[in-house]
């Protein structure tokens, strides 16, 4: 920023770029490398495995942690050492000897440039919305047909369906064909929108956290599906019910395509809930039906 004359700095405060120019003008100082081959293949598992870890570690405190149990979709359920070192395996060999080619083919087609000037806040934010919505649509038709053909849903999708109860780690426990297809659609709707690098950043990460709170396996009060009013967000209780019941909340994130074809299957309230009887602390917090049953009584 020091770099900036004044009339500079004067258009990017109108543009309201000057919110994200900060972190903009320090991302660009590891130019090299954010422009590496490596970096994509390098960002997505560390930005994966940082968002797993939370959850992890809960899982290991779990058996020590008694408060922790409420939270849980399937309380009796704890994933082995086994079963994490398994997904974490895969994971790791699926992004170092397929995904790296493919991104590295990439990198020497279309080698990523930075341009000097951040995105604005509005924009971001807008793109942001813009590829999840789409994101969501793309994969809940790629969802619907791998679970009516049943081809399909034997030779791609049922080893993401091969874990009922959900941790974290299983986020990606899948084909190398859905993640694939997740990696395509995510990338086609940051270059259908030219989005800027920064919002193609922020993407990544948003759409991360968001598939890996969807098969975490704990539902607290704060997760992003009670967050966004309206039940327009399904999350971490809607995919756990697709999880082990197949036939229903097929969309990863928002509920209105399984409203439209008829497909959405409300998840059972929470066992944090006071009002529906599984509270065993007696601490009078009250899931989102019971908040609004309260507040309209
Ligand atoms: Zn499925
Ligand atoms: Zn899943």
């Amino acid at each position: 920023m020091s770099g900036r004359n004044s009339s500079e700095l004067q258009v990017l405060c109108s543009s309201g770029q000057l919110l994200l120019q900060p972190l903009w003008d320090r991302l660009r100082t590891w130019e090299a490398l954010v422009q590496s081959p490596f970096f994509p293949v390098i960002f997505a598992i560390i930005t994966y495995l940082g968002i797993c870890l939370p959850f992890v570690v809960l899982d290991f405190l779990y058996p020590w942690v008694p408060a922790l149990r409420r939270y849980k979709i399937h309380p009796d359920f704890s994933p082995s050492a086994r079963e994490l070192l398994t997904c974490l395996g895969q994971t790791l060999y699926q992004h170092l000897v397929f995904v790296f080619p493919v991104t590295l083919l990439h990198w020497l087609c279309s080698p990523a440039l930075l341009p000097p000037e951040a995105p604005e806040m509005l924009q971001l934010l807008r793109d942001v919305l813009l590829c999840l919505l789409l994101f969501d649509a793309e994969f809940f038709v790629w969802h619907v047909l791998h679970h009516k053909v049943p081809w399909l849903y034997r030779t791609f999708h049922k080893v993401h369906h091969q874990n009922s109860s959900l941790f974290a780690l299983a986020t990606q426990h899948m084909s190398l064909w859905e993640l694939f297809s997740l990696g395509f659609f995510d990338m086609v709707n940051v270059t259908l929108l030219r989005c800027h690098p920064l919002t193609v950043l922020t993407f990544h990460v948003v759409n991360i956290w968001l598939s890996v709170e969807d098969h975490s396996g704990y539902d607290f009060p704060w997760s992003t599906h009670r967050l966004v009013p309206f039940g327009w967000y399904g999350g971490v209780a809607h995919h756990d019910l697709h999880h082990s019941q197949f036939n229903c909340n097929f969309a990863p994130y928002f509920t209105h395509w399984d409203k439209i074809l008829g497909t959405l299957r409300p998840a059972p309230p929470p066992a944090w809930c006071c009002s529906c009887g599984g509270c065993p602390s007696n601490s009078g917090v009250l899931c989102d039906s019971h908040l609004n049953q309260k507040k309209h009584s």
